[in-house]
């Protein structure tokens, strides 16, 4: 007997078919005699839709009855397949957050977990009846409701799965698992058997939609083993248990399960960011801080940062990119920052996109950034900005060339599938 969680996205659950294919996936995993917890999200576009009464209602809502609000896509899915289990037979109850209840700080609309009680879950679950519980949504000390911010039900699941100490998370989804990039893009594109948690931390920052990324935070801080799989899937396909999907492994699991690797393991485009220039920033000490700290304390996220060679005149241009939601925050803080600051002209960019080659091979190989830069040149795409870490290179380009781009880097790399 294994413990497994379950998770299903909105897709998975958009409409009573698509419900009822859903339990019969679950019904499948129960009867092999295993405790289950599902946990699903709302149905596909349900959430934009109520997120959109609050606005309505008052563009500058209450963030805690927005959280009401938004957290009933959960409930009526939640409830709907314990219904659905019900009538294939199956013993089964649906477990709202604050029944649970799942803990959460007070931050509305991206609220962070805390602890989940989960004694009462465990003993129904070791009864043999199914456990459906509504992702995205929790409880704050005072007994209000949370959500975990868009995409949140894949924490929930992580932290589910980490409360009861389940064997597995299986999060379904609408691809069968974690490709070398995004296959609407390079056809070639193969899927992964394994990525690490570090890989897939920094492929969900950059812009590979698979996970929340702070759900792949959370699994890899919890040890929770994490595999990411199709529920578009008929009868006879082979059993989550035989790991058709892509597991999130560590390191040393990586390195054990000897698959072969190459250099890079994914290439993600991000066409979410926006670009600052601000022209003739004074050369000296102290001058970068002014335009970093205000941005800072305004909580606006900066990732990559360029200052030019110093002209003459002790004047350089500073760039650098913000979130492009941030964009009119950013440009309104500098605004007024202007005089301290000294800049002449403040320059924003919404046309580019940041592509990311990501892989763990990269810590013990040379040579990773150079093949991006040539494989760029050769098809005379301009780099713009340039940012690193350990087991990442990212570039920023004109956004038009962003297709282009991922395709060359997807063969430069050697990934394209035979
Ligand atoms: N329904 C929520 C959203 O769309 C949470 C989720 O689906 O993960 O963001
Ligand atoms: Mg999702």
């Amino acid at each position: 007997m294994a413990r497994i969680v379950m998770k299903f996205g909105g897709t998975s659950m958009a409409g009573t078919e698509r419900i009822r294919r859903v339990a019969q996936i679950v019904k499948r995993q129960a009867e092999r005699g295993d405790e289950v917890a599902v946990v699903v999200s709302a149905m596909a576009g349900e959430t934009d839709r109520l997120v959109n009464f609050c606005r309505e209602a008052n563009p500058l809502y209450d963030p805690a009855e927005y959280d009401v609000v938004v957290a009933s896509g959960e409930q009526v899915t939640s409830g709907l397949l314990a219904i659905t289990l019900q009538a294939l037979g199956c013993k089964a109850r649906s477990w709202l957050g604050w029944q649970l209840p799942i803990h959460t700080d007070n931050a509305h609309a991206k609220a962070r977990i805390g602890t989940i009680d989960s004694e009462e879950l465990l003993a129904s679950m070791a009864g043999g009846t199914i456990a459906v519980i509504p992702g995205f949504q929790g409880l704050t000390d005072d007994n209000r409701i949370t959500t975990l911010g868009r995409g949140g039900s894949d924490t929930s699941a992580v932290a589910v799965a980490a409360a009861v100490k389940a064997d597995r998370c299986d999060i379904y989804t609408d691809v069968d698992g974690v490709y070398t990039t995004d296959p609407r893009i390079v056809s070639r594109a193969r899927k992964l058997k394994a990525v690490t948690y570090e890989e897939m931390l920094e492929l969900a920052s950059v812009g590979s939609k698979v996970l929340q990324t702070r759900s792949v935070g959370l699994a890899m801080k919890e040890g929770v083993r994490v595999q990411v799989l199709s529920s578009f899937i008929d009868e006879n396909a082979p059993s989550a248990d035989t790991i058709p999907g892509t597991m999130i492994v560590t390191d040393e699991e990586l390195e054990n399960a000897q698959v072969e690797r190459q250099l890079i393991t994914g290439i993600a485009a991000d066409k979410n960011e926006a670009k600052i220039t601000l022209t003739r920033v004074p050369d000296r000490p102290g001058a970068v801080s002014h335009i970093f700290a205000p941005l800072a304390e305004s909580n606006i996220n900066v990732d990559m940062i360029i200052q030019n060679v110093g002209r003459d005149k002790g004047e350089t241009d500073v760039t650098f990119t913000v979130p492009q939601a941030d964009l009119a925050r950013a440009t309104d803080v500098l605004q007024n920052q202007r005089e301290a600051i000294g800049y002449n002209r403040l320059i924003p960019d919404t046309k580019v996109a940041k592509i990311s080659v990501v892989g763990v091979g990269m810590k013990s190989h040379a040579g990773v950034a150079s093949t991006m830069f040539t494989a760029l040149a050769e098809r005379k795409i301009n780099i713009q900005a340039i940012s690193t870490s350990e087991i990442k290179v990212s570039v920023l380009i004109d956004e038009d060339e962003t297709e282009l781009a991922v395709r060359v880097l997807h063969t430069a790399y050697g990934l394209d599938a035979d």
